[in-house]
């Protein structure tokens, strides 16, 4: 952190000292009387008890708000309301007990706070069981299904902060504004390992480190629940996906993933087993298959491990659709009833997005019929029940009104999700210390990523997948429009080339000859999931004529990044002076962008992965020495176009006298290690 981050950091605090609630950043207990105080387990079992089969069976159906609101599934009439009739069926007569989802686009925190209390009100005034709805949502950078949400940057971004307590305050700031709409169920974060990058969910991954990441679930985790999670300003947090989803050999989503045992524990366990150490609330199932077997249906997984092994007594909810996806995409299941039973069985407690009421009454039908205990759905129901409890769901179920969230979307939120950007931004090369640019400098700002929100924020920003400009803020600087302030306007803008065209470049390579300096600012679409799938890792063909093109003017070139993941840039990396890996910096990303670039603030972002040089290379930092075998042949070494943790400063540091406590470091043992760390420049 440098110093004027740690200023605007310490500002904040005070910030929201001053507020006129407790501060969503420094408080850490309720407002109110913990309703986790009030009710205990025999509370519980009581109600556990007095339930119908029918009602135990939708305590673990989630259903998707499209099927209770008025229009078609996927396409809702607008603006978005609750079809009562839908409603009243869903709650009343099917005992639903969650929903989840957005219905296409976000809300305003008015709309959200009216729909789901509309759905509180029916759960705990028209039924018997009196028991209230948990909602969720996938609040994964902020609450970005929240019109008036912060979005801080994305998770892989954080991680390049290498700042846990500074992603815990983030992650404190969505929690309040997320409950502040009424939901208190949060499916985040996402602990699967960042090692495969053609993965499109590459940035929502804490990177290829197990420590790194580790360190940011559990600091997540610790933002989103605090204390105690019935506290109206927390959130229940989901680790997901357990486990091994994102590392699929062909790089597709949800296509097959093969790990050894030894390699799945050493790699991609270590996350979750700490986020139940934090005490996660819930758990999301990887939607795939891991080694031959699809994960909703593995028992192994599911129960042995998850529960026997690693001891969570929290709700395991399904992906979406996947208990569908037994029968009609993994076919292991003949069919749907078989697929329902086949999941609860091996260790589900709710599925995710029955977009009809067929998972309900075929459990129903399985438990009647003796094919799936009534001792395994009082299991699942206890769970959902007490993580009910636990966010004080029964004392509180709608969250009070908006009056009690002023800071929704505030200045002081904005501030943090700038210093995130801040620290995140990873300065990979500035030859001839090219940046920072000099006050007065006269810029050229072109390429896909200069002129856009929807790249600064990514996927999960107002819609899922991010692309839609109409939910833009258009508060929020690009980084063209941050730039004109820093630059005193002596910027010319030009888009230069789309995402897969070239443009006309004759004006912009006529106002070169009179710039200091070109920033090219490139990237890709944002996308999640399947629309995410690539098959090339290779940065777009425009994009690299587009860098040529300004490469030939002879003035230096500097290349911003904002990607979903590492993009291949081998070609063009020679012709850039400086690179600048943006990540997907947020709302304030184009402010931090301009700000790094002018000098305002000082780079301090470090590689939470390791950034390939070839597409077929994609070797992680922490391999096998095999992996180096041959490493006398150049073009066989490990020889990444940046390793993991780069990232340089405008200060020169040097490091001297680096002395170890001792010679050897055994295991679960600990080492001091002392040196002299100097900061040889002017810079803070
Ligand atoms: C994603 C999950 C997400 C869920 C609900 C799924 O398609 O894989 O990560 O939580 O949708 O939106």
């Amino acid at each position: 952190m440098n110093i004027r981050t740690t200023l605007l950091l310490a500002a904040i605090c005070v910030g929201l000292a001053a507020c006129k609630t407790k501060s969503p950043i420094t408080s850490s207990t309720a407002q109110t009387t913990s309703s986790a105080e009030s009710m205990n387990d025999a509370d519980i079992e009581k109600i556990l008890s007095g339930m119908s089969l029918e009602e135990k069976v939708g305590q673990m159906t989630q259903l998707n708000i499209d099927v209770i609101s008025v229009g078609e599934l996927y396409n809702l009439e607008k603006p978005h309301r609750l079809d009562k009739a839908k409603l009243e069926k869903a709650i009343v007569e099917k005992h639903v007990g969650s929903i989840l989802n957005v219905g296409g686009h976000a809300y305003s925190l008015a709309h959200w706070q009216d729909f789901v209390g509309q759905i509180q009100d029916v759960a705990t005034k028209k039924t018997r069981s009196k028991v209230p709805v948990i909602y969720g949502i996938d609040a994964i950078h902020g609450a970005n299904y929240l019109t008036e949400g912060t979005l801080f940057p994305q998770p892989l971004a954080q991680a390049a902060t290498f700042n846990p307590a500074l992603v815990e305050m983030g992650a404190k700031v969505t929690a309040y504004e997320t409950r502040a709409t009424g939901v208190p169920w949060n499916f985040s974060p996402v602990l699967d390992m960042g090692r495969q990058p053609l993965w499109s969910r590459f940035f929502e991954t804490y990177g290829e480190d197990v420590h790194l990441a580790t360190e940011m679930g559990r600091a997540v985790i610790k933002g989103y629940q605090g204390e105690d999670a019935s506290d109206p300003y927390r959130v229940a947090s989901t680790m997901k996906h357990f486990y091994g989803y994102s590392a699929p050999l062909s790089g597709k989503d949800r296509t097959p993933v093969y790990i050894h045992e030894r390699q799945l524990r050493e790699y991609y366990l270590p996350t979750f087993e700490a986020a139940i150490e934090e005490g996660a609330l819930s758990v999301m199932i990887n939607s795939g298959e891991l080694n031959g077997i699809a994960v909703h249906a593995d028992k192994a997984i599911l129960t042995d491990l998850l529960r026997t092994e690693l001891g969570f007594d929290g709700v395991a909810v399904t992906d979406w659709e996947d208990i569908m996806k037994l029968e009609v995409h993994h076919r292991v299941a003949k069919d749907r009833k078989e697929a329902v039973k086949m999941a609860v069985l091996a260790g589900i407690d709710m599925s995710m997005t029955p977009n009809d009421y067929t998972f309900t009454d075929l459990l129903i039908e399985l438990v009647k019929e003796g094919e799936v205990p009534i001792s395994r759905i009082n299991q699942s129901v206890r769970r959902v029940l007490l993580m009910k409890k636990r966010l004080g769901l029964f004392e509180n179920p709608m969250t009070p009104r908006n009056t009690d969230y002023p800071d929704v979307g505030s200045d002081v939120h904005a501030d943090l999700s700038y210093v995130t950007a801040c620290e995140s931004i990873t300065l990979l090369k500035n030859e001839n210390n090219i940046l920072p640019l000099k006050a007065g400098s006269e810029l050229i700002v072109t390429g896909p990523a200069a002129d856009s929100r929807i790249m600064l924020n990514g996927a999960w920003s107002r819609t899922w997948q991010g692309v839609d400009p109409q939910y833009d803020d258009l508060d929020d600087l690009t980084i063209t429009q941050a730039l004109k302030k820093n630059f005193a306007k002596k910027v010319f803008y030009s888009e230069g080339c789309s995402l897969d065209e070239m443009k006309d470049v004759s004006q912009l390579k006529i106002r070169a000859n009179r710039a200091d300096a070109i920033v090219v600012c490139l990237g890709e679409l944002p996308s999640s999931e399947t629309p995410g799938n690539i098959v090339d890792l290779t940065i777009s063909k425009a994009q690299i004529e587009l860098v040529k093109a300004m490469h030939a003017t002879g003035k230096p070139v500097i290349a911003v990044l904002v990607e979903n993941r590492p993009q291949i840039i081998s070609e063009i990396e020679g012709l850039c002076d400086a690179v600048l890996m943006a990540y997907q910096p947020g709302q304030e990303g184009g402010r931090a962008v301009a700000d790094i670039i002018s000098g305002v603030v000082n780079p301090s972002g470090k590689l939470p992965f390791t950034y390939p040089r070839y597409v077929n290379d994609l070797v992680t930092y922490d391999r096998k020495r095999a992996e180096d075998l041959h490493k006398d042949f150049s073009w066989n070494a490990f020889n990444p176009q940046w390793a993991f943790g780069a990232g340089l400063s405008y200060s020169e540091v040097k490091y001297s006298d680096l002395k170890l406590s001792a010679d050897t470091l055994k295991k679960g043992g600990s080492l001091d290690v002392k040196f002299v760390i100097q900061n040889m420049s002017q810079r803070e």
